[in-house]
């Protein structure tokens, strides 16, 4: 018996045809492909032959890489183990994306999709392939990220202001209001900065949503940032009466104390990594009433982890797979009476993932909770190259940008008493047209050759 079959039951009666399977595969709105564990297409639906562009009958025996191409948002072939099916094939696990396109065969038209690799059986089995075209969820989704973008926007301003009259009117210097008015004032102070922080937050996300915060990575020595950016937070860790450490004393042996004198290099972007301490560790101070609050930084030969770890209320277990999400707050009697915008860890999660990174939490209710952030750890060689190639890029930028400034600053009439300094030019530097030379016009920068990677 098939597994789509129902039970046929004396009362209903139904015959169901004997083609049943494939009539369900038939009428799927979705694309739907089984890719056999050599990689041969073993099985194709007619959504799937109409989006890649060929027949079923000329479809099934072939590799599934000279008919199942995928791109990514650059569009780059995506190739070997990073290709989802190759990969669901090799580890059995299932993999689920939706930043590819698909290219239709003949048209070379690309369609943004939703995929899906299922294996049928774990690791060395064949795979089931469902893609689905997203274009206007995608289209959808950018005009609501666009509104949301507009309307936080133009209420931050109007917030701010109501923010700031009533800390003049909370000042005893610039007003004067009785006990009770003070007491109405700080509740709407209180209230505002909240809205503020709502907005500014859901401006954030909206921007990360919109790819329009690219990321500066930078290769660095963790540990000790990690440490200098925590130990910002110390003052507020202590003024609600916590016990900060950095890197010793954990509860859980498994994640005990590092030797802080290690050196770990990784690739980060300062900006979102101080946003990313900076949440976790506010979260930490506002969700645990007594106790410690301990950052580390830990590695192995491929990962390093970024933990941060308290000892208050916790989280139930069914809720640690929700709190990433957007506007997701828990609602219990523990949470219930603290603030919040639900916004914080989404903004976190999105952060780390352009960092190329992973979060997760592991916590017990009642007993704390441990945010570990993962990322790609760089060797000590691969962090001297990474380091004199982001030098080098820096310094041309800051060159470049110079330039440019006195070129306009020439071009406007405002011209500098001192040389134009010259486009970066890091083997022979051009010569620039002196200001002595009014009638010559200044040349354009030039671009700058891309400096090439130190030999290993
Ligand atoms: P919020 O603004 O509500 O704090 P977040 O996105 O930062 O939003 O967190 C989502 C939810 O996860 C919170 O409402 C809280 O219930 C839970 N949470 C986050 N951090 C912790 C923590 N360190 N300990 C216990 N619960 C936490």
């Amino acid at each position: 018996m098939g597994i789509f079959r129902k039970k046929e039951t004396t009362e209903t009666n139904v015959a169901l045809p004997n083609n049943l399977n494939e009539l369900v595969l038939k009428s799927i709105r979705e694309g739907v492909v089984v890719v056999g564990a050599d990689g041969n297409v073993q099985l194709v639906n007619p959504m799937a032959s109409v989006m890649l562009g060929r027949s079923t009958d000329e479809l099934v025996g072939l590799s599934y890489d000279s008919c199942i191409t995928l791109l990514d948002k650059s569009g780059n072939k995506i190739l070997g183990n990073v290709n989802p099916i190759v990969n669901s094939i090799k580890t059995g696990d299932v993999a689920e994306r939706r930043d590819l396109e698909l290219l239709t065969a003949g048209s070379n038209k690309t369609t943004p999709i939703s995929l899906i690799v299922a294996p049928t059986n774990g690791a060395g089995s064949s795979v089931v392939v469902t893609f689905r075209n997203i274009a206007k969820e995608l289209e959808e989704e950018r005009e609501r990220t666009e509104f949301i973008s507009t309307a936080s926007h133009e209420m931050r301003t109007p917030v701010a202001s109501i923010e700031g009259y009533l800390g003049l009117a909370m000042n005893p210097a610039t007003a004067t209001v009785d006990e009770r008015a003070m007491q109405y004032l700080n509740k709407a102070h209180e209230s505002s900065q909240h809205l503020g922080r709502l907005f500014q937050d859901l401006l954030d996300t909206t921007k990360l949503d919109d790819g329009k915060i690219h990321t500066q990575m930078e290769p660095v020595e963790i540990v000790s940032l990690v440490r200098e950016m925590a130990d910002a937070q110390v003052p507020n860790i202590q003024a609600k009466g916590l016990v900060y450490q950095f890197g010793t004393n954990s509860a859980d042996k498994q994640y005990g104390g590092l030797n802080i004198n290690q050196v770990i290099y990784a690739s980060i972007d300062r900006d979102f990594l101080q946003e990313i301490l900076n949440n976790l560790i506010e979260n930490a101070i506002k969700y645990t009433p007594a106790g410690y609050i301990t950052v580390n930084v830990k590695a192995d030969d491929l990962n390093v982890q970024i933990i941060v770890e308290d000892t208050g209320i916790g989280i139930p277990r069914d809720e640690t797979e929700h709190i990433f999400q957007k506007f997701y707050r828990i609602d219990n009697s523990d949470t219930r009476e603290i603030g919040g915008t639900g916004l914080g860890l989404a903004l976190v999660k999105q952060r780390v993932e352009l960092m190329n990174g992973k979060i997760w939490v592991e916590s017990e209710q009642g007993k704390g909770s441990r945010f570990i952030a993962m990322f790609p750890r760089l060797s000590k060689d691969a962090y001297e190259q990474q380091r004199f190639l982001f030098e080098n890029q820096q310094k041309m930028r800051a060159e470049s940008e110079a330039h440019e400034r006195a070129v306009q600053a020439f071009a406007s009439g405002n011209a500098p008493t001192t040389a134009i300094p010259t486009a970066p030019q890091p083997v022979q530097p051009a010569a620039i047209p002196q200001p002595t030379q009014p009638a010559a016009a200044p040349q354009p920068a030039p671009q700058p050759a891309q400096p090439q990677a130190p030999q290993a």
